[in-house]
């Protein structure tokens, strides 16, 4: 484990604080990752976002045997994941499957309960190859937590590019909107999701509404904020939106995964897989999941 660094910049942002992965460990056996949070402690200066593990990049060898996390369950938030490189498969017990590779998106909403697995796609896993890949939770409101659940595969093409003035690189819209366009995720509460690559040498300008809360989680490369922070890769910048434009600069070529959120202003309770609001629905959630309500795979 790695000790957190902190330090803090006051300028146009409330305040820019950058950490790095607090822990890491194998999810299931096919998953390396390093967790930005909740082992940060940030539910409060990221809600609505409650997890953030960065995958890899690890190389894999070949196996009949797909490595991955088999069947386990899900409630009151949702999951993204996002592929770099390599190829993961998900199906789940309401039925969905899915099989997503570098740019595209799974944004699995577990609600009420759903029961999955991710795992890596057969194919690739037979050739063995590099996974690069993060997954997000995104809370829901008590109102929408045991809502049924959903899924939606957002492939690459479906992702509007922006490129950004002077050639400086290009921004995709997973969720959200920047100028005209408009991500395809569907959420529950506001949330902009940018998937960002910026040039060496040339500099965004990064616009999010006023009272989000924002995370940088620096993939590859080397990037600052606002001219402060020289972040490097699974670093993570976190502040909250005034509403006025932050640069960010790249000093070398950089992949930036942004997100950005109005805040869930509710009681986080959390075991595992579920994120609720009391210990009561949490205890409910375990109880649910062990009578076979949240489902199972067919
Ligand atoms: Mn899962």
């Amino acid at each position: 484990m790695r000790d957190t660094m902190s330090a803090t910049y006051v300028k146009k942002t409330d305040q820019v604080k950058v950490y790095q992965p607090g822990s890491q460990h194998v999810v299931g056996d096919g998953f390396h990752v390093r967790n930005l949070f909740p082992s940060n402690d940030l539910d409060r200066e990221l809600s609505p976002f409650v997890m953030l593990d960065y995958a890899g990049p690890t190389f894999y060898p070949a196996t009949d045997t797909p490595r991955g996390v088999g069947e386990h369950p899900h409630r009151g938030f949702e999951t993204v994941t996002i592929v770099y490189q390599g190829l993961v498969a998900h199906r789940d017990s309401a039925g969905n499957s899915g099989v997503i590779g570098p740019g595209d998106v799974q944004w699995m909403t577990a609600a009420s309960g759903i029961v999955h697995e991710e795992l890596h796609e057969k194919e690739w896993a037979k050739r063995g190859g590099t996974l690069q890949a993060i997954q997000l939770w995104v809370n829901l409101p008590k109102s929408s937590k045991m809502s049924p659940p959903g899924y939606q595969t957002i492939v690459n093409d479906q992702i509007p590019v922006v490129q950004l003035d002077g050639g400086a690189g290009s921004l995709r819209v997973i969720a959200g909107s920047v100028g005209g366009a408009k991500g395809p995720a569907k959420t529950f509460t506001p949330i902009e999701l940018y998937d960002v690559r910026l040039r060496a040498g040339h500099s965004m300008p990064l616009q999010i509404p006023n009272g989000y809360n924002v995370g940088l989680l620096i993939l590859s490369g080397q990037a600052s904020v606002e001219g402060a922070h020289r972040l490097s890769e699974a670093d993570l910048a976190v502040f909250a939106s005034t509403g006025e434009s932050v640069t960010i600069i790249a000093e070398e070529d950089a992949t930036i995964l942004v997100m950005a959120g109005e805040a869930i202003d509710e009681p986080v309770a959390r075991y595992g897989p579920f994120v609720m609001n009391t210990k009561a629905e949490l205890i409910q959630a375990m109880n649910d999941y062990q009578a076979g309500k949240m489902g199972h795979l067919s």
